[in-house]
């Protein structure tokens, strides 16, 4: 089954204005194959959202970076699933590893999350990743593995679920995981979805990598067979001349 290739960009906590429309302004300019092959989504700060998507070319779509984990309410300071429904936000990345681990998200907080912004009609961009201690005591297949448990517990609907691989140590640090690396997490996270949830979701799901990607590093990555596209950090916010994504593919 053709998983089609998935570019996201996510900015984190950066940005003005001023950059926001810089880079939006870049990535209208850039050629990039056709959105039948190459789904492009860009993943502003909360307060950039509206912005960006109404600047953005037709082509690329928007995520959130979080996402409440239920209806909205008395949560100072969240931004529900229904916000981002109401402002026809299509994708919400979930249990990013910055949040994980400085916020304390655990694993089933992360899948309560998914599952209620599945539940409202949001893609979800699920990030699971081992810390450089946990790689250390080679238990990064059983780490993932328990990540992808506590989404899948919830997860009905794969169809909209993209898996982001991230592991810690290569986020933001330019240590990015070799292509043999990064395909053997993959291989691992697909047998894990064949056994455990079924062989059509198995081939159907798109498992991405995170960590340091560059134009320089992505396209032995994306040559794994395992590898079906990318988050990307500090690489998605340089504004160039030519379009950082395009080189990306
Ligand atoms: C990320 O934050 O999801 C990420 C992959 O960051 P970077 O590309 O900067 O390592």
């Amino acid at each position: 089954m053709g998983r089609k290739f998935f570019v996201g960009g996510n900015w984190k906590c950066n940005g003005t204005t001023e950059q926001v429309k810089k880079i939006v302004s870049t990535l209208n300019g850039g050629e990039v194959p056709s959105q039948d092959v190459v789904e492009v989504v860009i993943s502003p700060p909360f307060v950039f959202l509206p912005l960006v998507k109404e600047a953005l070319r037709p082509d690329f779509h928007v995520a959130a970076q979080n996402c409440w984990v239920k209806k909205g309410g008395a949560f100072t300071g969240e931004v529900s699933a229904e916000m981002l429904v109401n402002l026809s936000i299509p994708w919400v990345i979930i249990g990013h590893s910055e949040r994980r681990l400085m916020l304390k998200e655990s694993n089933e907080f992360v899948g309560d999350k998914v599952a209620y912004a599945l539940s409202q009609g949001l893609k979800v961009i699920a990030c699971i990743g081992e810390t450089l201690e946990q790689r250390e005591a080679g238990s990064t297949v059983e780490v993932v593995a328990a990540q992808t448990k506590a989404i899948a517990a919830k997860v009905s609907n794969w169809a909209d679920v993209v898996l982001a691989y991230e592991p810690v140590w290569a986020i933001g640090t330019g240590k990015v995981a070799t292509p043999a690396q990064a395909q053997e997490v993959h291989s691992e996270l697909r047998k894990w979805l064949q056994a455990n949830v079924s062989p059509e979701v198995a081939a159907s799901t798109r498992i991405i990598y995170g960590g340091s990607v560059t134009a320089a590093n992505c396209k032995e990555l994306a040559a794994q067979p395992d590898v079906d596209g990318f988050l990307v950090g500090g690489a998605s916010l340089k504004s160039r001349s030519s379009l950082t994504l395009s080189s990306l593919l």
